[in-house]
């Protein structure tokens, strides 16, 4: 009897295994975390597969806790696409008890090369992952979804193909037009002062000294030292903007700029960067590459 049973078991399993959608409708579930990743991973699985991201617009992804609803979008899941080197620092064991689930679970940043990461001590990686501010960092994510799904589904490898290559050539493109941007920014002004250090790789691409006011984690307040310390440094370098970002409460950009014009200086907000999130769906800033033409036009635009 305990022997049928086993079988039963074998088989279905097996069942399961060929079978892997777990929807109705034939198409595999795939839960994605930050919107960036939502977005690329859009872009290259279309309409071949059921995508739900967990983070919208504004969403914090350091500080961001699992609700019992993305607990059953993620049990519900053929596919877990996240940012990983502990960006999602608070959903790391709910990523685990998923695997324990048999669930695929795929840190995009497992993509990059680790002598390519820029090294911190804020996080328990000891890497930024803040990687998608590198567009080439971003074609390599991309790479990697696209390889995944086509293992997942492979009937529909060749589609998958097409689509990545469509979105890589934007993607080129995009990197072209940064640069164009930037390059008409003079060198001694790409100086970049931010709420959080969600940019260092940015800076690394283009060529900015970036400074963030709290660390790289959100999950660390900024200290009156700190603010004092970032006024003087804007004051020497003759800074004219700083910016807030949507993700990060503005109040620590606003006690910085107070903190220099208390000194005598006048420095400007340059306006408010996205930077762990992308804008409301349905507008240019919604989507990674309208987001990161925002990002730059803003800098480029304050600090000239
Ligand atoms: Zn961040």
């Amino acid at each position: 009897m305990k022997k049928h049973l086993i079988i039963i078991c074998v088989i279905a399993s097996l069942f399961s295994c060929k079978n892997t959608s777990k929807q109705e409708n034939g198409k595999l579930n795939i839960v994605t975390t930050t919107s960036m990743i939502t977005d690329l991973v859009k872009n290259i699985g279309g309409d071949l597969i059921n995508l739900q991201g967990l983070m919208g617009s504004g969403v914090d992804p350091h500080l961001y806790k699992a609700s019992e609803g993305d607990v059953s979008k993620l049990a519900n899941a053929d596919i877990i696409f996240y940012n990983g080197l502990h960006l999602e620092g608070k959903l790391v064991e709910v990523f685990e008890k998923m695997e324990h689930q048999n669930i695929h679970t795929v840190a995009i940043s497992d993509a990059l090369e680790k002598n390519t990461l820029i090294g911190s001590e804020y996080f328990a990686s000891n890497y930024d992952p803040h990687i998608w501010f590198d567009v080439d960092n971003w074609v390599l994510a991309g790479n990697y979804v696209t390889h995944v799904l086509q293992e997942a589904i492979p009937e529909h490898a060749q589609t998958l193909e097409n689509n990545w290559k469509n979105y890589q050539s934007q993607l080129y493109n995009l990197k072209e037009e940064l640069y164009k941007i930037v390059e008409t920014l003079p060198e001694d002004k790409r100086i970049l002062v931010t709420a959080h250090d969600a940019f260092n790789y940015f800076g690394n691409a283009f060529d900015f000294e970036v400074v963030g006011l709290q660390g790289l984690s959100t999950a660390t307040e900024a200290g009156v030292q700190d603010v004092q310390k970032l006024a003087a440094f804007i004051i020497e370098k003759q800074v004219k903007a700083i910016f807030i970002e949507s993700s990060v409460p503005r109040r620590t950009i606003e006690a910085l700029q107070a903190a220099v014009n208390s000194k005598g200086h006048q420095v400007a907000i340059g306006g408010t960067l996205y930077s762990d999130a992308l804008g409301n769906p349905g507008t240019v800033e919604g989507e990674y590459i309208g987001m990161f033409k925002y990002n730059v036009n803003t800098i480029v635009n304050a600090l000239k």
